[in-house]
């Protein structure tokens, strides 16, 4: 901070430093935790708001519920529990005739600060513990200093070292400073009329000091007008970045064109050795029509698993391959890998010079391939990133089970060509307004239909008690010859986590199934004994296959008619509905058995709609509903984690006015565009992330 600055008012781009309190070391934690200025400090927003209004006569508390009380505390004690490595301060509170136990863990100082004379403030939760109520770690404050006004409290989260109550501190010395009046307005105020939000001053101060007739059960929900005009700021800036780079690509001239584009296809399907379903079809029309446009192709197609999508990239790539262009198809795993290089060689035959690229193969041969352009195709791993990897005429990239990559990987190797088309896919179906925020820069395609002739997989949920008799129906299938699939989470069992592990119940299971050759796979072992594993599952050398979740993406055995997975409780609902893609394949019906320990309330949900639905969008909802967007599919890299105030599960109302808006703005295209998006880069970079959500 320069020296003059430090006499000027306080203002809202002033430094945090600047107030009183924090020293350089102080600084330099906020500073670590994304608080430069004094505006950063004010949008971060508190993780709830307790409501301090109505204070309740102790006597009258009768059940478990969350108060706050008012009395004397006595008999102080502190101890250390050693073993469980946390204090615990006991105490009791007291208001004439009435008492009420207190506890408090992890508080090693509180004990020695309480003061025997003095009239607290407690507020907190009370919890039946035995037949006794308790007060458990409220938050406490000296009755004649919480003063009468504002009592709808806001709880911060700590900022690196700087802890929830110094943070609260700061923003209300901000706030007593008359700071909020410089806080400089981002959002075109055209567009807040038109959405009826309040202006980021107001919005500010609702949240910041809350006033006494606020709505706090609005306030916890994240969904008062002030916290939608803080997300829609957020989701304009970054819809706006989005349409951005969308326009940037479309200004974009291939290098490479496509010619008898409608003639290939005709030809490269009919080699197929069935018919496209009509949504393939549709999907097929819109990647073509990408290739045949003079920008390169930025397409995200998304079907549930089985759908075929890696058909109709196959017919993609195979049409690059006719045009005299290289084409790549990039898959997470080595399995997966393999299994689309055999299943594209099925599906177009060899006649494309088509190489396999992972880490198991010796690639020098492959890369020369490559390098002069003699291959056509190249289907690999991450592998296919290295350096070492070169085209010669590199047209088309194909991404399978995308959100598996980061951005700088897809980056990394449509980089090996000039400006080559994009497609992405990814089996995790996603509700359409999260793609919207996670793939506004690409255009969708949607596979929403499945081949012909598959029967819907049977689900059953069983607890744990009742595995034995689950099993029996597993024995039944294998005795006609089928072959089952079983998953459990771990591959080793563990003190901590509670759930089935291969090297446990996994082979205990092997045991019991051992007439049925069981073959047990999970990713600590060699890749050369994970692909002889699967392979000889796929040929049905073995009936059954006991793994971990390695499974998951994309296997394709099309007769397996059974899968069980162990401990159910601990998958989430996208994963379970992708385990159970991966039987229900081919024409007979299939089995989906989940067996399950202890529920919480949450997995008991997933689990019931688990059973009843096996539409992926659907499903994909509900997860939505259920976990947030943050656990659905590993967001993390996808632009989702700028996001900090933004919860896509509660605000996702305001995707589509914010998308709706950022694109006008773009498209007006004016100096004012510009500098909107700079202003609200400034405005949303730093909010603090919300704790838990
Ligand atoms: P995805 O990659 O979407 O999970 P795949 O492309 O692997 O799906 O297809 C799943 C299975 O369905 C494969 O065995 C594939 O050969 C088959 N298949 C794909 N499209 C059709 C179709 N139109 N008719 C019949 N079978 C199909
Ligand atoms: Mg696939």
């Amino acid at each position: 901070m320069p020296d003059d600055s430090s006499r000027e008012a306080l203002s809202a781009a002033s430094s945090v430093s600047r107030l009183k309190g924090v020293g350089p070391a102080r600084e330099r934690s906020l500073r670590e935790a994304g608080v430069e200025s004094i505006r950063d400090l004010l949008l971060t927003l508190p993780i709830r708001y307790e409501d301090r209004r109505l204070v309740t006569e102790l006597g009258e508390v009768r059940g478990e519920g969350t108060y706050t009380v008012a009395g004397r505390l006595s008999g102080v004690s502190t101890v250390r529990l050693y073993r469980r490595r946390m204090t615990l301060v006991r105490a009791t509170l007291e208001a004439g005739e009435a008492s009420l136990p207190v506890a408090w863990f992890n508080r090693p100082y509180l004990g020695g600060s309480l003061n025997a004379e003095e009239e607290y403030l407690l507020h907190g939760r009370v919890r039946l513990r035995g037949q006794v109520l308790e007060l458990l770690n409220p938050s406490l404050e000296s009755r004649a200093k919480a003063g009468l006004g504002n009592r709808v409290v806001p709880v911060y989260p700590a900022l690196g070292t700087v802890g929830p109550t110094l943070v609260r501190n700061l923003i209300g010395a901000a706030l007593a400073d008359g700071v909020l009046e410089t806080v400089v307005e981002t959002v075109p105020r055209a567009l807040l009329e038109r959405n009826h939000l309040p202006n980021l001053s107001s919005a500010l101060h609702a949240l910041q000091a809350p006033p006494e007739d606020s709505d706090v059960e609005q306030l916890n929900l994240r969904s008062t007008p002030s916290h939608a005009r803080l997300v829609y700021g957020e989701l304009l800036r970054h819809q706006a970045e989005l349409a951005l780079a969308r326009r940037r690509v479309r200004d974009l001239r291939k290098s490479h064109t496509y010619v008898s584009l409608e003639q290939l296809r005709r030809t490269i399907t009919a080699r197929l050795p069935f018919r496209l379903t009509a949504s393939q079809e549709k999907v097929l029309d819109e990647i073509l029509g990408d290739l045949e446009g003079p920008a390169p192709m930025q397409r995200l197609l998304q079907g549930d698993v089985g759908c075929g999508k890696t058909v109709v990239a196959g017919v993609a790539l195979a049409a690059a391959a006719e045009n005299r262009l290289q084409a790549v198809l990039m898959a997470p795993t080595e399995l997966l890998a393999e299994q689309h290089y055999r299943s594209l060689i099925e599906l177009l035959g060899d006649g494309y010079g088509l190489r396999l690229v992972t880490s198991a193969t010796g690639n020098t041969g492959v890369r020369d391939d490559l390098r002069s352009g003699r291959a056509a195709i190249a289907v690999g791993t991450h592998a296919l990133l290295q350096d070492a990897v070169d085209f010669q005429r590199l047209g088309l990239v194909v991404v399978d089970e995308q959100h598996r990559f980061g951005v700088d990987q897809r980056r990394n190797l449509l980089d090996k060509g000039r400006r080559p088309d994009l497609l992405v896919m990814t089996a995790t179906p996603i509700p359409r307004s999260l793609a919207m925020t996670l793939y506004g820069d690409l255009s969708l395609s949607v596979i929403d239909e499945l081949p012909p002739g598959r029967v819907p997989v049977k689900t059953r949920v069983v607890p744990e008690e009742h595995r034995r008799e689950a099993y029996l129906q597993v024995k039944e299938e294998l005795d006609r010859g089928n072959r089952a699939f079983i998953v459990l989470p771990l591959i080793e069992e563990s003190e901590r986590v509670e759930a089935a592990a291969v090297e446990g119940l996994g082979r205990r299971l092997a045991d019991r199934l051992s007439s049925y050759r069981p073959l047990v796979l999970h990713g600590r072992m060699a890749p050369e004994e994970k692909s002889a594993t699967m392979e000889a599952f796929a040929k049905g050398d073995a009936q059954v296959l006991i793994a971990t979740t390695l499974v998951e993406v994309g296997v394709d055995v099309s007769d397996a008619t059974t899968m069980v997975i162990e401990s159910a409780e601990r998958f989430g609902l996208a994963q379970l509905h992708q385990l159970r893609g991966r039987v229900g394949r081919g024409e007979r019906g299939s089995t989906c058995i989940a067996v399950h320990g202890r529920l919480t309330d949450d997995a008991r949900r997933r689990l019931e709609i688990f059973e009843t639905t096996t539409d992926g969008f659907a499903l994909a909802e509900a997860d939505l509903e259920i976990r947030g967007p943050g656990d659905l599919l590993g967001t993390r890299q996808s632009g989702v984690s700028n996001l900090r105030i933004t919860d896509l599960a509660i605000h996702r109302e305001w995707i589509e006015t914010a998308r709706r808006d950022a694109r006008e703005l773009v498209r007006q295209g004016s100096a004012e565009g510009a500098s909107f998006l700079k202003r609200l880069e400034a405005e949303t970079r730093r909010a603090a992330p919300l704790a838990g959500a």
